[in-house]
């Protein structure tokens, strides 16, 4: 079966593809991700998506687009209408999830359109693999979108290829990033690492 399979990475894509492989399917990657600040570490990511496709060739596409205000504009507005909120620190858990939710949408939904548009039977995301995201929250927006598109989606718990990914990406000397992507994401992974000061 014929699947557009949505690449948050390259190191992701690399335990995500030989699994789906094996299943039997056929994946093409499709990498599409306007949620990854800045643009540098966009541009970073892509061009280790690219040496992947040079060392392991496979069927993709790339979405070079990097519409940051349409994706900064409609994600405050879901998450925090009251722009006031984002200035007072971290996030709370609730916003977090709001905030992971409507950046899954956004990617899946373009999976599903650019399905639909070459004529795939079936869409799944790399995604599914990384154990630092909310996978069932994912698996939940994955499946509505799915029903909304009208697209199968094809859930496998990648996560036991965790491992597998480590090793694939060290071998192909692989840049592996230590932030899922947004802004926040950064923030909230640097201010945990850097010891807290009272000044
Ligand atoms: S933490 Fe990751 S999944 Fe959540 S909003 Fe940021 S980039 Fe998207």
């Amino acid at each position: 079966m014929r699947l557009l399979l949505h690449t948050c990475c390259a190191p992701c894509l690399s335990g995500s593809r030989p699994a789906l492989e094996e299943e039997g399917f056929e994946p093409t990657a499709f990498f599409y991700n306007p949620n990854i600040h800045p643009y540098s570490e966009w541009e970073k990511r892509l061009q280790t998506l690219e040496r992947y496709l040079y060392l392991r060739p496979m069927e993709a596409m790339i979405e070079r687009d990097y519409p940051l205000w349409g994706f900064m504009r409609e994600l405050s507005a879901t998450v925090c209408p009251d722009a006031t909120l984002a200035l007072g620190g971290m996030m709370t858990p609730e916003e977090r999830k709001k905030r992971c939710a409507f950046c899954y949408r956004k990617r899946m939904e373009a999976t599903v359109m650019t399905a639909s548009e070459k004529g795939f039977e079936a869409f799944s995301t790399t995604l599914l693999l990384s154990v630092h995201q909310d996978h069932e929250l994912l698996r939940d927006v994955c499946r509505a979108v799915s029903e909304e598109g009208g697209i199968e989606f094809i859930y496998s718990d990648l996560r036991k290829h965790w491992n597998d990914s480590k090793r694939e990406s060290s071998e192909l000397r692989l840049y592996r990033q230590n932030y899922c992507g947004c802004i926040f994401s950064e923030h909230e992974r640097l201010s945990q690492e850097r010891p807290q000061t009272s000044a």
